[in-house]
């Protein structure tokens, strides 16, 4: 890989090595965008098969953060960190020295938990900083946030192909009944949807059903019922070359993240085939809104109220893929691009790309 050029393509800010011998530490931190406010992205512990297996996942995962945020209309920018090491070698001064790398950064990075961490290791590394979010969860959890952000965006993508956002009679088949899917099902049953869903689980399809009659399919018959919505809620990758013929709904709206199996080629198969696809980083936003009002002090109605961004930006996806020709992920991208351009402009900001 060379490494200036691939972060300069990316349009990465600054990306720090952070290496230590006691204890013996190897992390990543890449800041990804800072034009909207502090770089925020949550932090995860591998062992990777490779550093540039590592560094390419933090490049990745911090420039969606910058396209996530600026979706959401949340002022704050892209960062991901990645520590390098095995799970069984996590150990509290491990956390704390990563603790000491984040605190040095003086707020330009704030992080939480993401793979492998646990509330409780978040509570460990903001022993050395302040700048972590999710310490302690003031809002319950991010799940019901996220579903409720899903359930507006299933509403936008309702009206933009039947002008209106009636829910009732319509058919949704729901993929993994976990914390958000179980949530999203209650919205939708509660508006009056016909719910079709499917687990591994078979503890979670019968809960659902008992709770608000879904008809429960199996986990690989989901991708081809006759419905009208289908929410991906369980796992990434699942629209691909081989799922997507399948696909009898005309709208794709669900929290999974990293839905499509590779980007370009499976964006435009949906767009081809006649699927509205609501892009998993604009519509599973409300996570990143909750982490973000927990750090600006949490308040429930606030955060509830910034949700209604990802509907209206939703909207403006869809006419903008519509009107312009394109897969509804690159509108979002698009739009993403040009809200941290205005941003940039209004603070006069250098683009400088700098390690
Ligand atoms: P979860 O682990 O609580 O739920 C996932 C569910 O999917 C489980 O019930 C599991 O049994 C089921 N599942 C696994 N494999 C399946 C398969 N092959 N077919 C059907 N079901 C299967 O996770 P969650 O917090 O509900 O998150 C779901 C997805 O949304 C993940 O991709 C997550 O990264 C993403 N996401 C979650 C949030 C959040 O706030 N929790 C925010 C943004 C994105």
């Amino acid at each position: 890989m060379n490494l200036f050029e691939t972060v300069t393509e990316m349009g990465h800010e600054q990306v720090l090595f952070c290496h230590g011998k006691d204890p013996d530490i190897k992390a990543i931190i890449a800041i990804h965008d800072t034009s909207l406010g502090p770089a925020m992205g949550a932090t995860r512990l591998l062992p990777y098969i490779s550093e540039e297996a590592a560094l390419k996942d933090a490049l990745r995962l911090s420039r969606g953060m910058t396209y996530k945020a600026a979706c959401a209309n949340i002022p704050v920018g892209g960062g991901k960190a990645v520590i390098i090491a095995d799970p069984a070698n996590k150990t509290d001064d491990l956390l704390r020295a990563y603790g000491r790398f984040v605190n040095n950064l003086q707020g330009r990075f704030i992080t939480g938990q993401d793979v492998n961490l646990t509330p409780e290791d978040v509570r460990t590394i903001s022993q050395e900083t302040n700048y972590v979010v999710g310490v302690e969860e003031k809002s319950g959890g991010p799940a019901p946030i996220t579903a409720r952000g899903v359930f507006l965006g299933i509403k936008a993508a309702v009206e933009f192909k039947n002008q209106t956002q009636r829910l009732d009679g319509v058919r949704v088949a729901v993929q993994g009944l976990g914390n958000v899917g179980k949530h999203l099902c209650q919205l939708l049953h509660e508006d009056g949807a016909q719910l079709l869903v499917a687990d591994v689980s078979s503890e979670k399809t019968e809960e659902v059903k008992r709770l608000f009659g879904a008809t429960v399919v199996e986990p690989e018959e989901i991708y081809s019922v006759n419905v009208d919505i289908f929410a991906p809620c369980a796992l990434g990758g699942i629209l691909n070359s081989e799922t997507i013929p399948r696909i009898q709904a005309e709208i794709i709206a669900g929290c999974a993240n990293n839905q499509l199996g590779q980007e370009q080629i499976h964006s435009h198969m949906l767009r081809e085939k006649g699927i509205l696809y609501c892009p998993d980083y604009v519509i599973n936003a409300g996570g990143l809104i909750n982490v973000y009002n927990e750090m600006i002090g949490y308040n429930e109605e606030k955060a509830f109220k910034q949700l209604n961004n990802i509907y209206n930006t939703l909207l403006e996806i869809f006419a903008r893929g519509e009107q312009q020709e394109i897969t509804t992920n690159f509108a979002a991208q698009q739009l993403a691009e040009e809200r941290i351009m205005k941003a940039r402009k209004l603070k006069n900001q250098p683009i400088a790309v700098s390690c």
